[in-house]
């Protein structure tokens, strides 16, 4: 099985594997430029080959890249939107050093200018992006419902989905956000990955955020709790790492946690394995 979460970019790819061999991690999602603002650092092809010789030596499972919070594909301001789509594909372009991987996003939201609206600029960037058939596989992540934030109902991720129309999209769940979204994973997980199933499709679940929530059921909120400290509770992420759906797919941890702490849930979850 595979455990990992959120690393710093900072010191390059081969830190990054280096750190998560330190923490016991397997896989490992990074920022592939600031979070909060969008400026790339610079590509680095000898450590890139190097990391990807240790991460092929220790038999880890696919990194899960996560793409800038600000990065909205489907913002108002025409200009900003055309920037966001020109950096979806330069992120994309920028996998090609880690081939083989997961790049997962937020897919936006329309502020108003109605979801169809923003499902249809989503979907245009995809296009540009996934052009180029860059050697990554792109994931929407479940989100909470916030705001005008599409990809809170799996309805709206399979629009996005049959917009694109591209087997090289994927989904990546979210536990903190499908729970604040209204899925119901806590009392009946088995029926929330039946909607699943029903709506997008299993086949295309790649990848899960493994998070508490500090919000109760359905709050539409988003805010992370480390395991067990918030409404979802240790016995939820105990059925999802022996699920047989889920427990092959890289699990990234988005705790509030910094090294040490994410050393710990990561051997929780290891030791709730049946
Ligand atoms: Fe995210
Ligand atoms: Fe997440
Ligand atoms: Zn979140």
């Amino acid at each position: 099985m595979y455990f990992g979460c959120h690393l710093s970019a900072g010191k390059g790819s081969t830190a990054m594997v280096n750190t998560a061999l330190s923490i016991g991690a397997n896989t490992f999602a990074f920022f592939t430029r600031n979070p909060r603002g969008s400026k790339a650092k610079q590509e680095d092809s000898q450590d890139a080959a190097k990391a990807v010789h240790l991460l092929e030596e220790h038999n880890f499972g696919k990194l899960v890249a996560h793409g800038a919070y600000t990065m909205n594909l489907c913002t108002a301001d025409p200009e900003a939107r055309a920037f966001a789509a020109d950096v979806l594909e330069d992120d994309l372009r920028r996998m090609t050093a880690l081939p083989g991987n997961f790049y997962n996003f937020h897919p936006g939201s329309h502020v108003g200018q109605g979801l169809e609206a923003g499902i249809d600029y989503i979907a245009q960037a995809l296009k540009q992006a996934l052009r180029h058939s860059y050697p990554v596989t792109v994931l929407l992540e479940t989100m909470a419902g916030k705001g005008s934030e599409i990809g809170g109902r799996f309805e709206e991720i399979r629009m996005i989905l049959d917009a694109v129309g591209s087997e090289h999209v994927g989904v990546c769940l979210d536990t903190c956000h499908v729970y604040d979204g209204g899925y119901d994973i806590v009392g009946d997980l088995d029926g929330v990955l039946a909607e699943f199933d029903r709506v997008i499709g299993l086949n295309r679940l790649k990848a899960l955020h493994v998070n508490d929530s500090k919000n109760p059921f359905a709050s539409h909120k988003d805010r992370h709790a480390c395991l067990g400290e918030g409404s979802l509770g240790l016995e939820t992420f105990r059925a999802i790492v022996n699920h047989p759906v889920l427990r092959d797919k890289p699990m990234i941890l988005e705790t509030p946690n910094e090294l040490p702490g994410y050393q710990k849930e990561i051997a929780l979850l290891r030791q709730m394995q049946s």
